[in-house]
């Protein structure tokens, strides 16, 4: 392997969407050409192992995504930066309806808050700093589970943390005012990379589940035709909901 493989495979990658895939779907990037619609705010961790259009099975357009290191959004006037500044403008200007916060397996920021010794966390200030904004996710995990550790431990500080993010969402100006009023409506989800399965919070049970249990979807049975975006060959051949 060269150096270069990386970019070299990323090139490629593009090659192949200008000559192949943009053609095929030319119709929907001009609709796009303008203007965005999207219905859903999509907050996930940066991991290279998440791919929200893959796993929503959606097209470009659909979703206004926010991404960064453990799916994190600090609450109201902690850290005015650019994840207060999407979930404003995503609620305020594109008036999106849904908010999903999407952790997931085997986390890095998650094992960091963990071990922080093990993460080397003390050479990396800003992440440190930043991680601060899940602090609140460990001391829940540490008073339910005094004795928690290892993967237990992981799991337990994922499924919090996207608990105390929407927690922090709700603090949010436009957010708390679009739940008031009934347009904004707040998920959380854990998407688990080994098995490519989605669990969310069920309000009633305060216990995550897997999707189609929680809201009684059917599972397994295919639903391409709906589908106009890109790469449709790349795409699995069932949604999500
Ligand atoms: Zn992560």
């Amino acid at each position: 392997m060269s150096e270069n493989d990386g970019i070299a495979k990323v090139i490629e990658g593009y090659r192949h969407f200008s000559e192949e895939v943009y053609p095929e779907h030319r119709e929907l990037f001009e609709q796009l050409r303008n203007k965005q619609n999207p219905q859903v705010l999509f907050i996930t961790c940066a991991d290279s192992r998440i791919d929200p259009s893959l796993i929503t099975h959606t097209d470009p357009g659909d979703l206004f995504i926010c991404r960064n290191i453990g799916n994190i959004v600090p609450a109201y006037g902690e850290m005015m930066g650019g994840v207060s500044a999407v979930v404003e403008y995503a609620v305020m200007a594109l008036k999106v309806t849904d908010i999903i916060v999407c952790g997931h397996s085997d986390c890095g920021a998650m094992k960091a808050m963990r071990d922080p010794d093990a993460a080397s966390l003390a050479a990396m200030p800003t992440v440190k700093s930043w991680l601060r904004n899940a602090d609140a996710a460990l001391g829940v995990v540490l008073a339910k589970y005094p004795n928690t550790s290892g993967d237990h431990m992981t799991r337990a500080l994922i499924e919090e943390n996207v608990l105390l993010q929407l927690q922090h969402l709700r603090t949010h100006p436009a957010v708390a005012a679009g739940i008031a009023s009934g347009t904004v409506r707040l998920h959380a989800w854990i998407y688990n990379i080994g098995n490519g399965r989605v669990l969310v919070f069920d309000e009633a049970a305060q216990e995550f589940a897997p999707i189609e249990q929680v809201l009684g979807i059917e599972s397994g049975k295919s639903q391409g035709s709906r589908h106009r975006g890109p790469a449709p060959e790349a795409r699995p051949s069932t949604t999500i909901g």
